[in-house]
């Protein structure tokens, strides 16, 4: 099982209280606030040996406020959204809908990992998960004539922006382009 971070002392001015009942606002009757830490989620999760937070520990330091402890914790990011954990609660607590939710939370937040900021670049820059450009477009249409396959469209890359602003994912891009401008 992965190490579990060292504790470390959150000072109370640093605790967001209101997260819990933001969260809970979202979720509806299968709200966290029901959550009586029995861990039955945690001891069915399928990627519990490769987070730092397991999943009781997630909805406690959302009942506590420790918000930097969430955000900074692997867990948001390697949960497969199986749901096993949301089947298995016995209070009905929806725990792969609140880990959505704070993965919406970071990205608000201009926080997630570089291969996912990566990605969404690259779907903003060029409208493909893959870069469809020079060396790539080549290879690519060459391996889809062979299987005669039509051409790519081109993706409309004006609404494909429009999106990535408007659910702010584009709040990553910005973080990395400030990031580049500090490191110079
Ligand atoms: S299974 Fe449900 S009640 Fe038990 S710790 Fe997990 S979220 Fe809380
Ligand atoms: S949805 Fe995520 S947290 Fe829940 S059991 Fe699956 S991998 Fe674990």
């Amino acid at each position: 099982m992965t190490e579990e971070k060292a504790q470390k002392i959150v000072k109370a001015s640093e605790l967001d209280h209101d997260l819990r009942y933001k969260i809970s606002e979202q979720v509806g009757a299968k709200t966290l606030l029901k959550c009586i830490q029995c861990g039955v989620c945690s001891s069915g999760c399928t990627v519990s040996e490769f987070i730092d937070l397991q999943p009781h520990r997630v909805v406690a330091s959302l009942l506590l406020g420790l918000k930097d402890v969430i955000l900074s914790s692997n867990a948001i990011w390697t949960c497969s959204l199986c749901h096993r954990c949301t089947e298995r609660c016995p209070k009905g607590v929806d725990y792969s809908f609140i880990l959505a939710l704070i993965r919406n939370l970071a990205v608000e937040e201009g926080n997630a990992p570089k291969e996912y900021t990566d990605t969404i670049k690259t779907i903003y820059e060029n409208g493909f998960v893959v870069p469809y450009t020079e060396g790539m477009k080549k290879t690519i249409d060459r391996r889809r004539e062979s299987f005669e396959l039509p051409e790519i469209v081109s993706p409309n890359l004006d609404e494909i922006r429009f999106i990535i602003k408007n659910t702010k994912l584009g709040n990553l891009i910005e973080n990395e382009n400030n990031d580049k401008k500090e490191d110079k």
